[in-house]
């Protein structure tokens, strides 16, 4: 790890912050940054609920587990690697970064050095000639555990072997190596394909004490100290008692259902990636949950389905990505009526639409957690509570 000075320094100088347009706080002591996000999500929810202080991190540097650099060549033939300019397809080089795993950055910089002896050209968007488009790693904080994800324009990485093993020799930490293979002219950074070079072609890492497997295309919290503090709170607030049929929907690779199953009667849950619900499958067996079960499907179809056969469900947690959820999805949990939802956000804007529909559709707000899960950017995740208000009991004469 960096010393916590130096990535201060940093942070005071990142000479890269408007171009890469990541840390839009730059320039802002970490105090004020908390209180820019308690502002902000006060502004949106505060008519709905208490807005809690925000739970900010102890030290908010190099917390992001996934770091991902797309390959280029600069005009003089030199080779590059770093982070989209905002709003553009040029690449800003990115040597080191403040938010970024310092053992990350460091595989992707010795990436980059190893590419010229072993003659491998970088994809050009333009021209669509040339290999390594993208390079993702993600590392296990708990298990130590890292993956190197190869994005190539082909399935053939000359010399691949030779490769794997002068990148293990520089970093034996790396325990998996994978090919993913994007020959599609798509600003998606990852293709459908993907060829396993070494180990096990995932990740593991604890999370609550419970172990989890994280494949390349399934979405995993990119900042699990903070992500631990958040599923504390989400149990906190579901108070569950062992008896209730709880739904975890947008669910991943099950990680807050897994987290919840110990003290539900039952969990289900409903992921659209079918990557994720194959690793949250896998997940549950590893950590020996017996009273989970998953789905693939829309979490709004999935809902609609439910609440048309009558299903009974106790508690959802409720996790979806920015744009937030849909009113197929909101109006089946209005008929299914949950006693307590548990709305976890990374979008206060969308959280308080969706809060709107809720409320008025019967569900009171009670109270509302943010958590700084993105210091030094502007996102901010929260996390909040309704319950299902009593039926008004109506004096007899
Ligand atoms: N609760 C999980 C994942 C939250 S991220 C966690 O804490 O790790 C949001 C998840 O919603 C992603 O895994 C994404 O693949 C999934 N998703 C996106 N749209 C969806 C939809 N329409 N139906 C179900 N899941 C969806």
């Amino acid at each position: 790890m960096l010393k916590k000075e130096s990535s201060e320094s940093l942070a005071a100088g990142c000479s890269l912050a408007k171009r890469c347009g990541g840390c839009v706080y730059q320039g802002i002591s970490y105090k004020d940054q908390l209180k820019i996000k308690q502002k902000e999500v006060g502004k949106c929810l505060k008519e709905f609920c208490a807005v809690k202080p925000i739970i900010g991190m102890e030290n908010p540097y190099h917390y992001r587990n996934k770091v991902h650099a797309v390959f280029d060549r600069e005009k003089n033939g030199t080779i590059i690697s770093g982070v989209y300019e905002k709003n553009s397809h040029r690449v800003v080089p990115v040597d080191a970064c403040m938010i970024e795993d310092v053992v990350a950055d460091a595989i992707i910089r010795d990436i980059r050095k190893m590419l010229k002896s072993f003659k491998i050209k970088t994809y050009d968007e333009d021209t669509h000639y040339g290999l390594l488009r993208h390079v993702l790693v993600r590392r296990g904080f708990t298990s130590g555990e890292v993956l190197v994800v190869l994005v190539l324009s082909s399935p053939i990485l000359p010399s691949k072997n030779n490769f794997v093993k002068a990148l293990r020799t520089l970093h034996p930490e790396i325990t998996s190596v994978v090919l993913n293979v994007n020959d599609k002219k798509t600003s998606m950074v990852l293709g459908e394909r993907e060829i396993v070079l070494y180990g096990k072609g995932y990740i593991e890492d604890i999370l609550c004490g419970k172990m989890f497997r994280i494949s390349p295309k399934s979405f995993y919290q990119v900042n699990p100290v903070q992500t631990e503090v958040l599923y504390q709170k989400v149990m906190d607030l579901a108070r569950l008692t062992g008896k209730e049929r709880v739904l975890d929907a947008y669910c991943g690779i099950g990680t807050i259902g897994i987290v919840a199953s110990g003290r539900a009667k039952e969990v289900i849950g409903v992921e659209l990636n079918s990557d994720a619900v194959r690793d949250a499958w896998t997940n549950a067996k590893r950590n020996q949950v017996k009273n989970i079960s998953f789905y693939q499907n829309d979490a709004g179809r999935f809902m609609t389905t439910m609440a048309e056969n009558g299903g009974k469900v106790d508690v959802v947690f409720m996790d979806p990505p920015r744009g937030g959820s849909d009113e197929a999805f909101l109006s089946a949990m209005v008929k299914l009526s949950p006693k307590r939802i548990v709305y976890i956000s990374c979008n206060p804007q969308t959280q308080a639409r969706d809060l709107r529909y809720l409320v008025k559709k019967g569900y009171e707000a009670k109270e509302a957690w943010p958590v700084d899960m993105f210091p030094w950017t502007d996102s901010v995740e929260t996390v909040c509570q309704l319950d299902l208000r009593k039926p008004a009991v109506h004096a007899e004469h």
